[in-house]
């Protein structure tokens, strides 16, 4: 006998051995952040053997933007309706994280996992890269009716967004809702996310011989260590709760110094600050700023000279919330009720290509397509939530 959720995941079916074969291939293909071309070569061919139209299918210069450079854009593509609707845009991001290079995916029982200990899988994104392409294909295969699409492949996620950041938005044909596949369970429906702002502090000190007139030296390493312990010992070094502003914040390379016997002359900090509160987060980036500029004038050499700051605060990615009642939002939540699944709100507090694009315009959700563990050799991709992914890919972009 067939279970409730079952029979409703019958309502929507999809050729599992495929989607799962796509996916184990896709993710062997090398293609870490910048070096995507592989992977877009891969996903044009499967597109025109189902027939899509190479006029259909092009590349943007995204990455002529993107301060990381790269091989090549965003890969795009552009479907009329089969019927009327507004359109409809399903995406998710095409590279990996360093770990993933060299990943063997093999298919063990309930998960998908490296059959290389030293790699990890790269089911993210490819999970959802391989989601986006499955939908699509049953759609062809099987005819059905579907309102215009734009399928989006960004590039450059797990180095800053840049893909998302630097897309040509003409080429998305101005869709009304957008769906991003990254992450999580098949139920999982992100509607909003924090924003960062990088840090990129430089503390000159002075040289000096640290033997002999260490006095005359002012040292960059104490100065930063003010820095530091006085952000640490008044709360704004980690997990920040001032009253009901919540934010995070972290110091995570220390680069600096280069013999014991010289007074350090320079020392190079790069941190991050958090917050879903555009204001609060502002206020992380101004309390880091301080606390460096009264470091700097706390330590002077015997002639009362100071070292000297250079402060960058980068915007990383703004933050988003999503209303519940948005179309987007509903239409992630009935799809998922269709193919048998309880649908789980929540907000992510990491930066996604939702935010870049939401920022710009286009409200995003971003649904989870199985991935665990991602970013560590412990991988893996959840088939069922994979597969169950594809299906609910295949209902949003047939439409209602
Ligand atoms: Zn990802």
């Amino acid at each position: 006998m067939m279970t409730v959720s079952e029979q409703q995941n019958a309502l929507v079916e999809i050729d599992e051995r495929g989607a799962i074969d796509r996916v184990l291939r896709l993710i062997a293909i090398r293609g870490k952040s910048g070096e995507e071309s592989a992977v877009v070569e891969f996903i044009r061919s499967e597109l025109l053997q189902a027939g899509v139209p190479a006029s259909a299918i092009s590349v943007d210069q995204a990455h002529r933007k993107s301060p990381a450079g790269g091989e090549v854009g965003n890969l795009i593509v552009s479907l009329p309706g089969a019927r009327r609707g507004g359109r409809r845009l399903l995406m998710a991001h095409l590279d990996t994280v360093p770990l993933c290079v060299g990943s063997r995916p093999v298919l063990q029982g309930d998960v998908i996992r490296s059959s290389d200990p030293t790699t990890a899988l790269g089911g993210d994104d490819r999970a959802g890269a391989s989601v986006v392409l499955t939908a699509i294909l049953e759609i062809l295969a099987h005819k059905l009716p579907h309102p215009p699409l734009t399928l989006f492949w960004p590039v450059q996620e797990e180095i800053g967004l840049y893909g998302a950041r630097f897309v040509s938005l003409p080429k998305l044909g101005n869709p009304r809702m957008c769906f991003n596949w990254d992450g999580g369970s098949a139920a999982s429906v992100c509607i909003g996310a924090t924003g960062s702002f990088d840090l990129e502090i430089v503390v000159e000190g002075i040289a000096s011989h640290a033997g002999v007139h260490p006095e005359g030296g002012v040292s960059a390493i104490a100065v930063a260590s003010l820095a530091i312990a006085d952000l640490q010992r008044n709360g704004w070094h980690g997990l920040v709760v001032k009253g009901r502003r919540r934010g995070t914040s972290n110091i995570g390379i220390i680069q600096g110094g280069d013999a014991t016997n010289v007074v350090t002359s320079r020392v190079e900090v790069h941190g991050e600050v958090r917050s879903h509160d555009s204001k609060f987060r502002r206020q992380l980036a101004d309390e880091f700023r301080r606390a460096f500029e009264r470091a700097v004038k706390s330590v002077k050499n015997d002639t009362g000279q100071m070292g000297r700051l250079d402060f960058q605060a980068e915007l990383k990615y703004e933050s988003f919330r999503l209303d519940e009642t948005s179309p987007c939002v509903q239409e992630s939540v009935r799809a998922i009720a269709a193919a048998g699944g309880r649908p789980e709100l929540r907000i992510s507090n990491g930066g996604l290509d939702a935010n870049w694009l939401s920022a710009r315009g286009l409200p995003t959700v971003t649904l989870g397509c199985g991935q665990q563990d991602v970013h560590t050799v412990r991988e893996r991709l959840n088939v069922a939530d994979y597969l169950q992914a594809c299906r609910i890919g295949v209902l949003l972009a047939q439409g209602g």
